[in-house]
């Protein structure tokens, strides 16, 4: 077995979990996570949930669940190369998009506009919520009761109002602490994953092309050096070589450079690393502006593509819709859920009933969200 850095999170080291529970028999602590993670019915929504294109787009586009799944990819690279718990990265990157709406960014940004006088809508904190609160599947706690290490990954961003509502998991947002280096890992993961397999469904679906690409100088290089090797290959095999090319490099610069910093600054417990005034997992500044220069592509070519911006239009229309319709009306929601929303209505008023709706809404995945709108605003519509 892998001997894990004096840094890394172990299950022996755990700050531990909401509810105690006896230590599993024959997994680590961040193993029966993970297992959770993988049984939540959150989790088998990210099928039906947006990354960048609208699940029913076409069938090979990435969802948030192979994203989830490539980050995971990713982030157990990662911690192995540094000696991190590979655990721990594991069940961080498959949980971290648990909260997310449907239809992606523009979902989220609907829910949280329709939830400005409510609170707000983050979907970092609504990723918690899920795993800490909206499961329900076991018999001694509410949620899945993960450990602290997995719940602080999870929560990657989070505003200081809402920082100061969750004691010991909020704490590093008021003081600017760090994370473990297994979230700081799984936080990166996720962007290498998302940058470069948006490059794959941009091309796919159309919408940039191999010549635009070639403004970008990591796509540049890779470029020149697999047309060199394999002049006859097909624009299709040629992307993907490419774009392995692409990770692997992004890969082994974050690698090395953690390393180096690591060595520097030998932290010599997680606590150390904590309490550090940084992060301590980074690229290095050549490849931190190479990969501004990407995302910088993607925003300007991808996101705000004219097909992409309809389909986001849309998808606001229909979360902003729903939203609207449940607020004001609970009576249309399914039983479940009115009954939640007249309980916390009772205990919080409007917030506490708008929180529920949020949460109905948040929960959808994008063919359920088409149908619910279908059935509240079509009147052919079955109800
Ligand atoms: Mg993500």
């Amino acid at each position: 077995m892998q001997t894990l850095a004096q840094y890394a999170a172990t299950s022996d080291s755990t700050i531990g979990r909401q509810v105690y529970e006896a230590p599993p028999n024959y997994r680590s602590e961040y193993q029966r996570d993970r297992d959770r993670i993988v049984h939540s019915t959150g989790f088998r929504r990210l099928e039906y949930k947006t990354q960048v294109f609208v699940n029913h787009e076409g069938d090979l586009f990435r969802t948030r669940l192979t994203h989830s799944i490539e980050v995971a990819q990713i982030g157990r690279a990662l911690a192995r190369a540094l000696d991190l718990n590979e655990d721990l990265t594991e069940a961080i990157a498959l949980a971290h998009d648990l909260g997310h709406t449907p239809f992606g960014h523009a979902g989220q940004d609907a829910l949280n506009e329709c939830m400005s006088n409510y609170g707000g809508f983050e979907h970092n904190l609504q990723s918690l919520r899920v795993v800490d609160v909206l499961e329900e599947k076991y018999a001694e706690f509410e949620g899945l009761n993960l450990t602290f290490e997995t719940r602080e990954g999870i929560l990657k961003h989070c505003s200081l109002p809402n920082a100061r509502k969750l004691g010991q998991l909020g704490e590093r947002f008021l003081k600017q602490h760090q994370p473990s280096l297994e979230a700081q890992l799984a936080n990166l993961a996720d962007e290498i994953a998302y940058n470069n397999h948006d490059i794959d469904d941009g091309l796919r679906a159309g919408l940039i092309s191999v010549q635009q690409l070639l403004e970008i100088n990591l796509f540049e290089e890779h470029y020149r050096v697999v047309k060199d090797l394999y002049p006859q290959l097909s624009e299709r095999r040629a992307t993907h070589e490419i774009i392995r090319r692409m990770i692997n490099c992004l890969v082994g610069d974050l690698i090395e450079t953690s390393k180096q910093n690591l060595v520097s600054i030998s932290p010599s417990s997680i606590e150390d690393v904590r309490q550090y005034s940084s992060a301590i997992i980074m690229f290095s500044e050549q490849m931190i502006a190479m990969n501004l220069e990407l995302k910088q592509f993607l925003r300007n070519n991808l996101y705000s593509h004219f097909r992409v911006y309809r389909m986001s239009k849309k998808a606001h229309h229909i979360v902003e819709k729903l939203f609207d319709a449940f607020i004001n009306d609970t009576k249309l929601l399914a039983n479940e859920y009115r009954r939640k929303a007249k309980i916390m209505e009772s205990s919080d008023g409007d917030v506490g009933r708008a929180r529920i709706v949020a949460d109905y809404v948040a929960g959808m995945t994008d063919r359920y969200a088409i149908s619910e709108y279908n059935r509240l605003f079509d009147p052919l519509q079955l109800t």
